[in-house]
């Protein structure tokens, strides 16, 4: 057994980091444990980390994390087999201090997050495999490893990412449920900086962020998006895993019909494919949030579903802030009971993203009922384009019809309408 600690994170993802960051800060004796090899090492995304919430925690984190690319250009495409209806933003003051975003490598960048924690205080355990929690009586008090030794600890922050067997084990949360789960694959092809930047219309440094609707998941609900890192680019694919099973679908499948689309693809000319990585996200939504603490026991980040829109990794470092500080208090006042410990979920309930996934909790329905809403609008988008954007001999009335035969064809306007409207707040969920 080893020494006490005053308490022990599982996982040195954002959620566990930040958690044993301000453990630490706050003077706590904090384990961090971790089953790769170093963090990160078996951790991807897409993907884009939002700055404010970062500096919130690391102010000026730009100045020495590891990142890829902020990003000044946002598109969403809506795609047809042979053409993109787009809709975008590029704002260059966006790559200035503030920034808004970054591309990131979460292979790099988990070590310098996790190093922050390491330098308040935390001991960081890598290669530690936790199987178990150590309990006494109602009470979290420490874990088990692979290895068969004791981390003995007087609260416990489970930040696990979205599999969350340990929360399951500790019956914060029923077993997974493929609906509230998509699954995502990862194709990574290195391509020059310089021919990067002359693709995607970029100064050197800046970075793109494209999100791709309709085609990639052939009626399946699901995304896909594409990433600019320094000198790569990440092609990302991904559908609800139930429906991945019902209808039989392969992922690498749909990564390679994303990848050969022939928009898509001539943005990937000339770039070699380096890694094929997979990984489950949780997107059950606001109802699907499990117990969030329990007697000497808390959880964070995925393990605890804090998906809302495309925000998660960042939302994973917040809530680890935030179970972070309860312990914190916990300590200063001798009382690691539940009593004290759903003071985290307090301070969740009021946070930005909360509120947003609760507000957020009928987009997911409405796609459930209407799994081919993506697919649908991205053709009556793009058929009308096809209409719109044709130089015919017509008079203006007739082509207004055509567009609004075409449309219509397809879908009712009221419907196109509804989809615009969920999806708003569906597209933002990766
Ligand atoms: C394809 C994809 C794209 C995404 N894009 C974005 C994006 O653009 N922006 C964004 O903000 N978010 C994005 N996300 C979501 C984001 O990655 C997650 O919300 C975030 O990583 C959650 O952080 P976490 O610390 O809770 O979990 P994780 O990052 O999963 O970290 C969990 C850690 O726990 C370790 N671990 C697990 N079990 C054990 C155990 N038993 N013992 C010890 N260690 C253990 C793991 O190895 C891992 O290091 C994306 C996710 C995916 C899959």
């Amino acid at each position: 057994m080893s020494e006490h600690y005053d308490a022990v994170v599982v996982g040195a993802g954002p959620a566990g980091s930040a958690a044993a960051y301000a453990m630490a800060k706050n003077g706590l004796k904090v384990a961090l444990l971790e089953r790769g090899e170093y963090p990160g090492a078996k951790n991807m995304f897409g993907g884009t980390l939002y700055s404010e919430a970062v500096a919130s925690l690391f102010p000026a984190f730009w100045e020495s994390a590891p990142l890829e690319r902020p990003v000044v250009r946002d598109e969403v495409w809506f795609l047809d087999d042979s053409s993109a209806v787009t809709l975008g933003f590029t704002g260059l003051h966006y790559a200035q201090p503030p920034y808004n975003k970054f591309t990131v490598l979460r292979s790099r960048f988990d070590q310098w997050l996790a190093w922050q924690a390491q330098q308040a205080g935390a001991l960081l355990f890598p290669s530690c495999l936790v199987t178990d929690l150590r309990w006494e009586g109602s009470f979290a008090a420490g874990v088990v490893t692979e290895q068969g030794d004791i981390f003995p600890a007087s609260a416990v922050v489970l930040a696990e990412g979205a599999l969350a067997l340990l929360a399951e084990k500790a019956g914060m949360r029923g077993p997974l449920e493929a609906h509230s789960f998509t699954i995502y694959v990862r194709l990574t092809f290195s391509l020059p900086a310089a021919r990067l930047e002359e693709r995607f219309q970029l100064e050197p440094g800046e970075g793109a962020d494209l999100v791709f609707i309709g085609y990639p998941t052939a009626g399946s609900i699901g995304k896909a998006g594409l990433f600019t890192n320094k000198d790569s680019v990440s092609l990302i694919t991904g559908v609800y895993l139930d429906e991945l099973v019902q209808k039989g679908a392969s992922l690498p499948e749909l990564a390679w019909r994303t990848r050969s689309h022939p928009l898509v693809r001539r943005l990937l000319d000339g770039a070699i494919l380096e890694e094929y990585q997979a990984h489950m996200l949780p997107k059950g939504g606001f109802r699907q949030i499990p117990r969030l603490y329990g007697d000497g026991l808390l959880v964070a980040g995925d393990a605890a579903m804090l998906i809302s829109g495309r925000h998660g990794a960042d939302l994973a470092l917040l809530s680890g802030q935030l179970a972070g500080e309860t312990v914190a208090q916990a300590k200063a006042k001798g009382d690691f009971s539940r009593k004290m410990m759903a003071v985290y979920a307090e301070k969740l309930k009021n946070t930005f993203y909360y509120k947003n996934m609760q507000a957020a909790g009928d987009a997911l329905d409405y796609y459930k009922q209407h799994q081919d809403a993506d697919f649908l609008l991205s053709k009556a988008l793009n058929g009308a384009a096809y209409r719109f954007f044709a130089e015919r001999m017509l008079t203006d009335r007739e082509k207004r019809e055509m567009v609004l035969k075409e449309l219509a064809g397809i879908q009712t306007p009221i419907k196109d309408f509804s989809d615009i409207w969920q999806g708003l707040q569906h597209w933002r969920v990766l």
